[in-house]
């Protein structure tokens, strides 16, 4: 039973980065909370729309880098409800993708607590927009798959038979580490060496970029990234000319 002696707690999607990404729930659950615990890839620009007298907690995680562990986390999150204020949990992205988001959900139910979910846009929806692409479409892919290159086993497996078919959609989350892999795997299961591969790094804050590739050349783009990035592997930008000019700028 939830105790409805604390408000619940509002998990929320932040979005990619810029504000124009953010939903007018999500802006609103910002504006009347008392303390907002964000992550790292939130962007500058939403944190910016945080009203000042609001306090914030920056529990900021970044892939094999420093890291607030999952247990404080949790932890925090209950602790902060239970002081009886409004909490919002704010994630980048859409707080239900690669976001945790039931390990938190599970520590407040375990505390009693209540909570609510307010999705954001996830990074693959803003890049395929960035690269002018839909993700889907009509006698090309009629799914799409959202995929990881890592778990917490190291790096995660998948059907890369069913990946690897001509046509075929995947947007590839955390995928730097794990190019190679990938790019071996699909490889081995027939996919075409040509097959498009376009990586979208920083979606939608100043800094984005589009790096094109293809199967082929993966794991070399992406030795060009630094930044949060996804791939979208079997789309290419509707203007391949101009991404792949900027690939040359980048390598020169
Ligand atoms: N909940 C997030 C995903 C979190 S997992 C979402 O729905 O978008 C972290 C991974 O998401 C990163 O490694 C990267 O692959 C992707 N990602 C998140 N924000 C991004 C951004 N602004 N630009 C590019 N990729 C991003």
């Amino acid at each position: 039973m939830a105790n409805h002696r604390f408000p619940p707690v509002t998990f929320a999607g932040a979005g990619p980065g810029s504000a124009s990404h953010l939903t007018m729930g999500v802006y609103q659950a910002l504006q009347t909370a008392d303390v907002v615990i964000h992550d790292r890839l939130v962007g500058v620009e939403v944190l910016d729309l945080i009203p000042a007298k609001v306090r914030r907690i920056d529990v900021g995680k970044t892939g094999f880098g420093p890291s607030t562990a999952q247990a404080v986390i949790n932890a925090t999150l209950v602790e902060q409800a239970q002081s009886g204020g409004r909490v919002v949990r704010l994630k980048g992205g859409d707080c239900g993708i690669f976001g945790r988001l039931d390990e938190e959900i599970e520590a407040l139910e375990a505390a009693g607590l209540a909570y609510t979910i307010l999705p954001g846009l996830t990074a693959a929806s803003v890049a395929a927009a960035a690269i002018g692409q839909s993700l889907t479409r009509r006698g090309r892919n009629a799914s799409l798959r959202i995929v990881t290159g890592h778990d917490m086993a190291g790096f995660a497996d998948h059907d890369w038979r069913g990946i690897a078919v001509s046509g075929e959609v995947t947007a590839i989350y955390m995928g730097k580490k794990s190019a190679r892999f990938v790019q071996g795997r699909l490889m081995m299961h027939g996919a075409a060496p040509d097959t498009p591969a376009t990586i979208v790094e920083n979606v939608s804050r100043p800094d984005q970029r589009v790096v094109s590739a293809t199967l082929d050349t993966l794991a070399q783009a992406v030795r060009l990234i630094d930044g949060p990035a996804v791939i979208l592997y079997g789309l290419a930008p509707r203007h391949a000319a101009p991404a792949l000019s900027q690939l040359k700028e980048a390598q020169a």
